[in-house]
């Protein structure tokens, strides 16, 4: 017997995990191989092009040996976002490493934007403030900073942008170099209403159109022929195809996936919307007419900070970090700012690091766990307070990520957001979207059937009440205003 399967390739940052969901939406196979990251200077985030090539190809190929009479229809890919890798258009050979959403080495071309007359031009058109985090700033510093990647340029042979172009030119030996407009709005090059490139913003960095994927959908009108046995039907942002896979595709509804960093996406509708409040707009996805736009928070350290005290030898994983942060003193520990990679979403101070502040000669390492877990959720609930003064307050917060796994970390979350939070069953949302994306490229399924699939477990209630709170939340934003004069 045959079981048709679409598989949905979930390229991370910790790690590439492929799942093979049947035509109910189960998963029924899945691989996963670890990322390696390296940090050749403080703030500097890389990893191998190459290897994260290796990654995609040997998770699709292990997780489809595992079923047997598997019938594979079609692929969707999900990628790092911001991410990005310059590499050699006539060769395919990388030029660069993949330098991700997380390094702060563009934070200089962004000083010197901050001088830029079209600055205000740049945040307008996309939406987005001036910050390291994007890839307009990593692509300016390749083209300065990297040789090869300028001799590339100057030949006329250079493709740079986020992975999503560089796997897909890879895995079609050449012959499409696209990006989909969920990714592209990372950029901080295209423009939010016309979905295209937008000339100030690619003279303001110094970045040549031709350089770049073309922009197209997130589901494809017609499926690309690559070689790793199916068509490829999909391409997208790994935080919107959570999105879709989390139920979230009404205007409102919110997610929160807790991973390396956690990203809060709240679905705004069928038109670009530019929220205030020190949150985002992003696109969400695209099947021909049919568009989504999201609002969107990053807290770029969290799982990031928890998989620190493992390396400090803490405790030996994430699970027992989480077990340890639970018998922390509950009123009179220390206090962490979670900000290795500078503060997004409402702070935006990329100059940021992180905090520890608050210790006693009694500080002990649970206390210490439990202070990076708060530290965690209070910058989670930083930016629900702004989604919420936004669009008023979503219910109920959908959850996941491989972090949402700390129950320690999500009731933290409930008691500081004053909210039920809906943890899924299946952590790996990115995964099941991008797959649902595909098997919709195959007309085979559309975007409520996809929602539908969501499943969650009980619901987590707040067991705090609201004067516990208001005093926490308060002590917490007084003490993220105090490290302000840290910032260099
Ligand atoms: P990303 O998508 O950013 O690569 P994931 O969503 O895969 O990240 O989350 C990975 C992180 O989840 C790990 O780095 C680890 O800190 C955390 N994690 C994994 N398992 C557990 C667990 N059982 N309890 C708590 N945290 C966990």
């Amino acid at each position: 017997m045959t079981i048709r399967v679409f598989a949905g390739v979930d390229q991370g940052t910790t790690s590439t995990f492929t799942g093979l969901y049947d035509e109910a939406g189960r998963c029924v196979a899945s691989a996963r191989r670890r990322s390696v990251t390296s940090h050749p200077h403080p703030g500097w985030d890389e990893q191998d092009g190459l290897a994260l090539l290796a990654a995609i190809e040997e998770t699709v190929a292990e997780a489809l040996a595992q079923v047997h009479g598997a019938e594979l229809a079609g692929i969707g890919i999900a990628n790092q976002g911001e991410s990005v890798i310059a590499f050699d258009r006539t060769t395919g050979e990388p030029l660069s490493p993949a330098i991700l959403w997380s390094d702060r080495r563009a934070a200089s071309i962004v000083e010197e934007m901050a001088g830029n007359v079209q600055r205000g031009q740049v945040e307008e058109r996309t939406g987005l403030p001036l910050d390291p985090y994007f890839s307009a700033g990593k692509i300016a510093w390749m083209l300065r900073n990297l040789p090869a990647v300028r001799e590339a340029a100057d030949a006329g042979r250079l493709a740079v942008g986020t992975l999503d172009g560089f796997f897909v030119h890879h895995f079609t030996a050449g012959a499409a170099f696209v990006t989909d407009p969920s990714t592209g709005s990372r950029t901080q090059l295209m423009d939010l209403d016309t979905l295209e490139y937008d000339e100030t913003c690619l003279a303001a960095y110094g970045i040549d159109a031709a350089m770049l994927p073309r922009i197209g959908d997130t589901v494809f009108g017609e499926p690309l022929p690559i070689r790793l046995g199916a068509p490829l039907y999909a391409s997208s942002c790994d935080q919107q195809a959570a999105l879709a896979a989390l139920g979230g595709i009404d205007a409102g509804d919110v997610k929160v996936t807790y991973g390396t960093g956690c990203f809060i996406q709240a679905n705004a509708g069928p038109s670009p919307r530019r929220p205030g409040n020190g949150l985002m707009p992003t696109f969400a996805w695209s099947m021909g007419q049919n568009r989504a736009w999201a609002i969107e928070g990053g807290v770029f350290t969290a799982a990031t900070a928890v998989d620190w005290l493992v390396s400090l030898g803490l405790a030996p994983d994430a699970a027992s970090v989480s077990a340890l942060a639970d018998e922390g003193d509950p009123e009179h520990g220390p206090t962490f700012l979670p900000g290795f990679s500078g503060l997004g979403a409402p702070w935006w101070r990329p100059g940021a690091a992180g905090v520890l502040a608050g210790l006693r000669a009694s500080t002990g390492p649970a206390d210490l766990a439990r202070a990076v877990l708060e530290g965690v959720a209070n910058r989670v609930a930083d930016v629900i307070d702004a989604v919420d003064k936004e669009q008023g307050p979503p219910e109920v917060l959908r959850v996941d990520g491989g972090l949402s796994a700390s129950a320690t970390l999500l009731r933290l979350q409930a008691d500081l957001c004053g909210r039920a939070l809906l943890p899924a069953v299946n952590k790996d949302s990115t995964a099941a979207g991008v797959a649902g994306f595909a098997a919709m490229g195959a007309g085979e399924l559309d975007l409520p059937a996809l929602a539908a699939r969501a499943s969650f477990h009980p619901p987590i209630e707040p067991r705090q009440d609201s004067g516990w709170r208001e005093a926490r939340r308060a002590r917490w934003r007084r003490f993220v205003d105090a490290t302000r004069g840290l910032d260099p």
